[in-house]
């Protein structure tokens, strides 16, 4: 089965192919317009969804060398997001889906973080442990099946990503800044100690984290007004390795309390280099089976939208035309 998959539930417009369970194209346009207002704005993410989603699906048809008419069905976002952007792709698979009398699949975008395992061997066998952490999500799963997750742990406050992007933006970095506090900490060494919360369970906090890294950094400028400067790749390292010491302290106690040794990481967060070389380092202490998706699997792609979209095709699981998106969507609602 050839399936397009479509992704536009933030500020990345995505179209991708899958045939037969392998991608055979994945076009991500991003959007550079928030640059300049240091966060994504909402309004300007739907119009440039508008501008970029037919030649993005024109591309991603072009590179698979494949005929429009040879889809067999369209999958698309439905949920969590922004909600003008997901409007922009969930009509553009509803037309299309109708124009070309094919089935319309539904796909809930954190369910599809986790199952870009699946795009690429080696892959995860159930149940595993996820932790999806991105922009707007940090949460642990307990992945019983494809579509069978649980919910076992979660930020209570700011996720991961956000946790990032605003101490960048403490630190006077440009947005997002996730991946620049990862390329300034290569050059840098963690002497700084930010506290670690204590939080109950599996759940996560990164708010007081920030609080902490705003009055350091407002304290040190106070006595050296070119703190940041001169410190810059020490900080940055620094606060990489607080969250990901964070992040990483949760996984294993999941993983003990669920007695599994499949553990996994998706989401955009989970292109860090810190958090990647943590987990293969506890995996091999903890002897787990550790899944790290590919970096262009890791942030938003329809990729993962197309190999989600592919295994509901195998279960015949459709969605009809009056279908609307979800700005809040439960990953653990569905079957
Ligand atoms: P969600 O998936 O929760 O709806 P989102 O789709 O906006 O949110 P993703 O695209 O999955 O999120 O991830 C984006 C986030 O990942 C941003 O917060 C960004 O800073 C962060 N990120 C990307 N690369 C890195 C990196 N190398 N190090 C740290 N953070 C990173
Ligand atoms: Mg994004
Ligand atoms: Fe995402």
């Amino acid at each position: 089965a050839i399936i397009l998959g479509i992704e536009s539930s933030c500020d990345e417009t995505s179209a991708a192919i899958c045939i037969d369970g392998q991608i055979h194209s994945n076009i991500i346009a991003n959007q550079t317009i928030h640059e300049k207002f240091g966060g994504v704005v909402p309004e300007l993410a739907s119009r440039a969804h508008q501008q970029h989603i037919i030649p993005t699906v024109n591309e991603a048809i072009r590179e698979a060398k494949i005929h429009k008419n040879a889809i067999d069905a369209i999958a698309f976002t439905r949920g969590p997001g922004l909600l003008g952007s997901l409007l922009v792709g969930t009509s553009f698979a509803k037309a299309f889906a109708m124009a070309r009398k094919i089935p319309l699949i539904e796909v809930n975008h954190m369910q599809a973080h986790i199952l870009a395992h699946f795009i690429e061997d080696p892959k995860p066998a159930f149940p595993f442990i996820c932790l999806t952490v991105s922009g707007g999500h940090t949460q642990l799963v307990l992945v019983n099946d494809y579509f069978d997750m649980e919910l076992i742990g979660q930020t209570i406050d700011d996720a991961a990503g956000e946790a990032f992007d605003k101490t960048a933006k403490i630190l006077n970095l440009p947005y997002p800044g996730g991946p620049l506090i990862d390329k300034l900490a290569k050059e840098g060494v963690p002497r700084f100690q930010f506290p670690e919360p204590q939080i109950k369970g599996l759940d996560f906090s990164f708010s007081g984290l920030k609080t902490a890294i705003l009055y350091f950094v407002q304290q040190q400028i106070a006595q050296n007004p070119n703190f940041l400067q001169d410190n810059i790749h020490d900080i940055c390292a620094s606060v990489q390795e607080r969250i990901i010491s964070i992040l990483l302290k949760k996984l294993r106690r999941a993983a003990e309390h669920y007695h599994i040794n499949q553990v996994a990481i998706a989401g955009g967060v989970s292109a860090n280099s810190g958090l990647r070389e943590g987990l293969d380092k506890l995996a091999k202490e903890e002897h787990w089976d550790a899944f790290i998706p590919r970096f262009e699997y890791c942030t938003d792609n329809a990729a993962m939208i197309a190999i989600a979209g592919y295994y509901k095709y195998l279960y015949n699981d459709f969605a009809t035309q009056d279908i609307a998106p979800l700005a809040r969507w439960a990953i653990n609602h569905q079957k």
